[in-house]
């Protein structure tokens, strides 16, 4: 089992220095079985396809280590393809000290429930990944209804098998979480209102009913902890955007104009209160509110991230490191040749809401302002004491989640004394009014 602390010696002597944890996300393969239709890597589309060489990733691991790298996320494609080799990999990372290590399925490996050996299988995936360092195990889910999440992916009966793997995940101490890539789907198929005027209670209530569907949907099924993923679309600054990682996608289904992701990003603030006790969701809220305060216009609020700073992306195509998976012209070289100390350590970039680097930069942007500049940082907070008050709740949230370690069940009496109400006055939108009939 990990036991990584936010409060170490070391961790706190990064933050006095301006830099965080760093993370690395190692894009193992671009192969994919599933179809997706946000995807472009589904297995539809014809592309020379990839996978790093198990040496190669060694290598890269080696240099996490040595640079002090607490984070490896093994992500694809879909990294179960080869499951054997992921296996291995991730018992290297172990060895090699790093203590956050990650990586998750498409869910493909869940298929076919009704065979005789399916618990058998399932048992088998479940030891040999306990025998690792592994500490957080995803599973996408893309919708509260069960045939548009397996449309969706291409693979039926999936989320039958998923409800029967879960308790044999969690015999083996393995607590998978759920992984909502926003679309517009994650409620339930609703006529999207394409060629409406602006309907803003009609959209932020929709926006509710799903969030509220898809939290109850992943508690029903048996996941402890669940996690969003923030629409990528391209729009607006985002056209700089250039992404090596194929996962960026135009389609309308995770496309969402600046009012529309506004209004998302504004029901999860308000439904995730509801869910924290029954659930562990790593969303934190100072980032959906900073990403709000943008999108209306504050282009400079909250903390920008550090993507090419202290987090970065290995391509699965060159081995190559870049800031994230969406800055593909910045080709900073292999990893083992990157001096990551001596990088320009000014965050500036907001291009776009990736959740896997804008989360922690919101929640570690604040400890560094805090350290690196008291004054700058008291004025500011007494500006907008709202941001303050959720990041305080996000810490203790996170702490009563042992920091989402996927390794412990939840406690959840220690969730229940969080339980907070979301406070609509943060959200600048009244009561809810209308029931929508498409739910
Ligand atoms: S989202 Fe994941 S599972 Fe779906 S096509 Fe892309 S890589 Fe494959
Ligand atoms: S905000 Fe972060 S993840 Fe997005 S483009 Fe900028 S560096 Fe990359």
């Amino acid at each position: 089992m990990n036991n990584f602390s936010l409060i170490n010696y070391e961790n706190v002597m990064t933050l006095f220095k301006g830099r965080t944890p760093g993370q690395v996300i190692i894009q193992y393969t671009d192969k994919c079985n599933a179809q997706c239709p946000q995807c472009g890597m589904r297995v539809t589309e014809k592309y020379q396809r990839s996978t790093l060489t198990e040496a190669v990733v060694k290598r890269i691991i080696d240099a996490a280590a040595e640079k002090g790298i607490k984070a490896i996320s093994f992500t694809g494609g879909e990294p179960f393809i080869n499951f054997e080799e992921l296996v291995s990999l991730i018992k290297y990372a172990g060895l090699m000290g790093i203590p956050y290590i990650r990586t998750g399925t498409n869910g493909f490996i869940f298929l076919k429930h009704e065979k005789d050996d399916f618990k058998g299988s399932i048992t088998r995936i479940a030891e040999k990944l306990a025998e690792t360092k592994l500490r957080n195990f995803w599973i996408s889910i893309d919708s509260a209804v069960v045939e548009i999440h397996e449309e969706m992916r291409g693979l039926p009966g999936v989320i039958a098998g998923i409800e029967k793997a879960l308790p044999i995940f969690h015999e083996h101490g393995i607590y998978p979480s759920a992984n909502l890539g926003i679309n517009r789907n994650a409620g339930g198929l609703v006529n999207w209102p394409r060629s409406r005027p602006s309907q803003d209670e009609w959209l932020y209530e929709l926006f509710v009913t799903s969030y509220r569907k898809f939290y109850s949907f992943v508690i029903d099924l048996g996941f402890t902890m669940v996690n969003a993923c923030y629409p990528m679309s391209i729009n607006g600054a985002d056209n700089e955007l250039n992404a090596v990682y194929g996962a960026a996608s135009e389609d309308y289904i995770v496309s969402f104009s600046t009012q529309e992701k506004i209004l998302l990003y504004k029901s999860l603030l308000h439904v995730i209160p509801e869910f924290r006790s029954k659930i562990r969701i790593f969303t934190p809220r100072s980032s959906l509110y900073s990403l709000i305060k943008q999108y209306e216009g504050q282009r400079e609020y909250g903390f920008p991230c550090r993507g090419g700073i202290d987090y970065f992306f290995i391509n699965a195509k060159d081995a190559n490191t870049y800031p994230c998976g969406f800055r593909g012209e910045e080709n900073l070289g292999k990893l083992w040749n990157l001096d990551i100390k001596n990088l320009d350590n000014r965050p500036y970039c907001r291009n776009c809401d990736w959740e896997c680097f804008r989360d922690p930069s919101e929640l570690f942007g604040f400890i560094t302002a805090m350290l690196r500049n008291p004054f700058a940082f008291l004025s500011q907070t007494w500006k907008d004491k709202n941001y303050y008050k959720l990041w305080i709740e996000d810490l203790k949230y996170y702490q009563a989640c042992s920091l989402f370690n996927g390794r412990m069940p939840p406690d959840y009496a220690r969730l229940v004394r969080l339980d907070r109400k979301c406070d609509k006055k943060y959200l600048g939108i009244k009561e809810e009014k209308h029931a929508n009939s498409n739910f």
